[in-house]
């Protein structure tokens, strides 16, 4: 019973059907018949991308992963920034995922950056108000995700870019975990860049898109062949493009009924446990990702909710991290100010497309128990 979605999508058959298809072409910036071929590939695999995604072709960067995505957008957006006589000032959230988290530190501590970090309420969101009267002073660049991945909590980030264009302030989205889920038009938003991943909407591990307006953009941080408008250089991967491309068309024309099936069967496992189990604090509130629910289990730990999940067939995930062998709260549950022995056993279940009643109500068989039991060691 897979429940992990939002680590990552199994790999849609499309998917790998394009991947197959397009897996023996050539590099894709050869003038000679088999480089226009994969050029011809990689072009309509750009277009598809941005027409789901309300931008240009040109604005579709492909990179290696989410991760890569974030890093070119942050780091290259600050520098770029800094360049031009922006302070050296960054606005995020601390709630980020690492991509962003750690690329925002190291920026404060080998590029001079100022860090402002935007509080998170004890909802999981970050205060729209707070963070527009915070955008008014110009930064280098402001980032701040979409949906956060352990809660799947929706961030004010339409507002967020208002305010940030308004001070002539980059912003950079993480949206890794929105894109497939949810509807985006990224001409609509307003961002400045906008990261996504394949994998997580059925595409292949590996394959990243950077969504990047044309100005102001970011500094390259890798050096090379000037590809991908010289934000991302390197030999484009044209089959793993062919297959995101391929994955997000499927994911967004099937985006209504899933969801809607999702959140129904998300809101009956809400409904089970806080019947079944006593002391159950949830963790996630609205608005929200409808496939995400992330609930902890005070008088427990992730590491032993895990292991007796994984022993009953339920693969899920812990939003704890494990710090040196030390089963710390997470970073996420830290800034919404749950307290750390309230929040130690944390279990995050994400839902997709292929999960049933079924496997809700085996869940709910077993879950009981298995609070009970780590709640006994
Ligand atoms: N950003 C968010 C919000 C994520 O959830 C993840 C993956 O878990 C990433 C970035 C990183 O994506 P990737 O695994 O493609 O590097």
């Amino acid at each position: 019973m897979y429940f992990d979605y939002a680590a990552t999508h199994p790999m849609r058959p499309v998917a790998i059907e394009a991947w197959t298809q397009a897996a023996a072409a050539l590099n894709p910036n050869s003038v000679y018949a088999s480089g226009r071929r994969a050029r011809s590939i990689l072009d309509d695999a750009r277009e598809t991308i941005s027409r789901l995604l309300g931008c240009e072709p040109i604005e579709v960067i492909f990179t290696a992963s989410g991760t890569e995505a974030n890093n070119l957008a942050v780091q290259g957006l600050y520098q770029a920034a800094v360049r031009s006589g922006f302070p050296r000032r960054i606005v995020t959230t601390p709630i980020e995922h690492s991509a962003v988290l750690e690329t925002a530190r190291a920026l404060e501590k080998h590029a001079g950056a100022e860090l402002s970090w935007l509080p998170i309420t004890a909802s999981g969101h970050v205060d729209a108000s707070l963070a527009v009267a915070e955008l008014e002073r110009p930064a280098a660049v402001a980032a701040c995700m979409w949906a956060n991945n352990e809660t799947g909590a929706l961030q004010p980030v339409a507002e967020m870019a208002a305010a940030a264009s308004e001070a002539g302030t980059p912003f950079h989205v993480d949206a890794v975990q929105v894109v497939g889920k949810l509807p985006v038009d990224f001409a609509a938003l307003g961002a400045t860049t906008l990261a996504a991943s394949a994998h997580k909407f059925g595409g292949p591990r590996g394959a990243g898109i950077l969504l990047a307006r044309r100005t102001p953009t970011p500094a390259p941080v890798l050096l090379g062949g000037g590809q991908e408008r010289g934000i991302r250089p390197g030999t484009v991967d044209v089959a793993g493009a062919a297959a995101t491309a391929t994955a997000l068309q499927e994911a967004c024309s099937e985006m209504q009924e899933v969801e809607a099936r999702v959140a129904g069967l998300r809101d009956e496992l809400l409904r089970g446990i806080l019947a079944t189990i006593e002391d159950v604090r949830v963790n996630t509130s609205d608005p929200a990702l409808p496939g995400h629910l992330n609930v902890s289990f005070p008088g427990t730990d992730g590491d032993s909710l895990l292991m007796l999940a994984d022993a009953a067939g339920i693969e899920v995930s812990t939003g704890s991290a494990c710090h040196a062998g030390v089963n710390r709260m997470s970073h996420v549950l830290e800034a919404m100010g749950v307290p750390a022995d309230k929040g130690r056993g944390t279990l995050r279940f994400t839902l997709g497309g292929a999960t049933t009643a079924e496997e809700i109500a085996a869940v709910l068989h077993e879950l009981p128990r298995i609070v009970a039991t780590a709640r006994s060691v």
